[in-house]
């Protein structure tokens, strides 16, 4: 089931333990049956059909909210796939409406829940263009880890690509494991920086490289299995 992208391995549990789940027309309560490609799976009596697992990294563009469907009727990354891609695809983590850059899209539960369960984060780097000048000091408080909402964030890594003494601005690249809400912006402005521009470069391994703004690619095999 989960394979199938129905639901988390231990959701899928739960659904058996609870008497949801038949094969071939028998209400199973057994975790572990194996089911070869002529059993039929169902839940609630509907077939399961078997979605075939997807994974996009998409170049988020600026405006555009990382969810599958918005209240208020913005464009969302769902969208952006929409004309390619049949597969029900939803966004691993969140990326803010104005913020660019990577975001990985997959119709598999179980990797998502993986990939953004705390104890697995990948590394991810961003890059914040902030007001102010940043100061060797603050670079290294976010470096330490700075308390966001009453908790202290893990370690990060920085550093500070550019400053603008006219301007009064800083591009600021940081990498950090955590995926907390709205975190970078936090931690910039728990040293005093407000954020301008945010944008995630890479997600682990995994970079932008040949993918524009606004356009996506499948994931390869080996990156999946890298992944998982
Ligand atoms: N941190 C933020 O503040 N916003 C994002 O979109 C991602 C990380």
């Amino acid at each position: 089931m989960a394979e199938a992208g129905i639901a988390s391995r231990r959701k899928s549990e739960v659904l058996i333990a609870e008497g949801h789940v038949q094969v071939n027309g028998e209400t199973v309560t057994e975790q572990g049956i194996k089911v070869g490609i002529h059993d039929q799976v169902s839940v609630d009596g509907i077939p399961l059909n078997h979605a075939k697992l997807v994974y996009y990294l998409l170049n988020k563009p600026r405006g555009v909210i990382s969810s599958s469907k918005d209240d208020k009727g913005r464009k969302t990354v769902v969208d952006i796939l929409a004309e390619n891609v049949d597969a029900r695809v939803y966004p691993v983590g969140r990326l803010d409406y104005d913020t660019t850059g990577l975001l990985l899209l997959t119709n598999d539960g179980e990797m998502a829940n993986k990939l953004t369960h705390p104890r697995f984060e990948f590394e991810k780097t961003y890059v914040a263009k902030v007001q102010g000048i940043v100061k060797n000091e603050e670079m290294k408080q976010l470096r330490l880890g700075v308390k966001v909402e009453g908790r202290k964030t893990h370690p990060a890594k920085t550093k500070v690509l550019d400053t603008d003494t006219t301007k009064r601005t800083s591009l600021v690249e940081l990498t950090i494991h955590e995926g907390r809400n709205h975190q970078v912006k936090k931690m910039m402005k728990a040293v005093g920086h407000e954020v301008i521009k945010l944008h995630r470069e890479s997600y682990g391994f995994l970079t932008l490289q040949g993918v524009q703004s606004g356009e996506f690619r499948a994931l390869r095999t080996s990156e999946v299995m890298e992944l998982r």
